[in-house]
């Protein structure tokens, strides 16, 4: 997000009264007409653009908080590994991007209709608004679940060519977590996009917007938080199942017993934070817990690579430093990364 929309963002946020709310919205969209409906339309859209801001301007915090780090870790060349990773990384993300975005799209119009049905009905239909939803689970759930799937698989792809040994099994463990996990996350997402959706409908109707408004407002609500979805998605399961797949193949045995260490490796680009970049390059013992660390940031790409030899640590630093694993929740040591919430919340 560039500066200007971040300082738009934290205006928003600031901002008290709906009247001050519409009028920076209306400044940032006075080129563009057409996204604003009506004021009480409106409100419902701001939610939704203050919430995908805010998450972005968190993740923006972070840069703001970690700069002095910036200019101490100048970028370099990635390595063989980080190049095949990126390649991975790139093309799964904007290929569940893609996929997702399409599931919540294909579902707007049938639940559209179904509002302006319950809308034209007047005040005495809207009860009827919590008989409908946009049915997306079982399509989400199946999805999800298929990325993990085969993002794990590609991790534990890299890791085993990596380290030159055969691709260990799936834990059954690991399979049931993907499944719960994947209905979860679908649980929340349609539980969300229905809740945000409804309320929208009832505040615009009672604020006496017209009926083409709010479908209006529906579709663009629907498709901002389809776009945020699909991104978190694309960015938190990609990274996070390819890590499990690698860590699959470090629990291998013949890896165990030569090794002395994990380097973090992060894919450094523009999209990559201060707080992961002074995680690169850093070294932590086999069994510290930040081995089970696998993304921390959606735009950010880390993974870990086992060392082998006594030299590569020679006069190197271990561990992760204090004021890092501070800003993660732990449970017993393990840091817990929050997919969905991950920039929503502070520290
Ligand atoms: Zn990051």
């Amino acid at each position: 997000m560039d500066y200007k929309n971040k300082l738009i963002a934290i205006k928003l946020k600031k901002a008290i009264n709906t009247k001050k709310r519409i009028e920076l919205f209306s400044l940032k969209n006075k080129n563009n007409k057409d996204l604003i409906g009506s004021n009480n339309v409106l409100i419902g859209k701001l939610d939704v653009i203050i919430n995908d801001y805010e998450e972005q301007s968190l993740c923006n915090d972070e840069h703001i908080n970690f700069e002095h780090t910036e200019t101490k870790l100048a970028s370099r060349s990635l390595t063989t590994y980080e190049q095949k990773l990126e390649t991975i990384y790139n093309e799964q993300e904007q290929l569940v991007q893609e996929e997702i975005q399409k599931i919540i799209q294909d579902q707007t119009n049938t639940f559209i209709n179904s509002v302006l049905a319950i809308l034209l009905m007047g005040a005495s239909g809207l009860y009827l608004l919590n008989e409908i939803d946009i049915r997306i689970y079982t399509k989400l759930k199946d999805k999800f679940k298929e990325v993990m799937l085969k993002n794990y698989d590609l991790g534990k792809d890299t890791a085993s060519s990596e380290l030159k040994i055969s691709k260990p099994k799936t834990p059954l463990s690991v399979k049931q977590n993907i499944n719960a996990e994947a209905e979860i996350l679908a649980t929340t997402v349609e539980q969300d996009i229905n809740n945000e959706t409804k309320n929208i409908v009832q505040n615009a109707f009672f604020a006496g917007a017209a009926v083409t408004a709010i479908a209006i407002s529906i579709r663009e609500t629907l498709r901002l938080r389809a776009e945020q979805v699909a991104r978190t998605a694309g960015g938190s399961l990609v990274g996070d199942l390819l890590n499990k797949g690698r860590a699959t193949v470090f629990e291998e045995k013949e890896i165990q017993v030569k090794l002395i260490a994990y380097q973090r490796n992060e894919v450094l680009d523009v999209n990559t934070c201060p707080m992961c970049r002074t995680l690169d390059g850093r070294y932590i013992k086999p069994d510290d817990n930040f081995r089970n660390l696998t993304l921390v940031h959606v735009n950010c790409r880390g993974f870990w690579v086992p060392i082998f030899e006594r030299q590569d640590l020679l006069g190197k630093t271990t561990g992760i430093p204090k004021f890092v694993v501070n800003r993660f929740d732990t449970i017993g040591g393990v840091p817990i990364i929050n997919k969905f919430k991950q920039f929503k919340k502070k520290k």
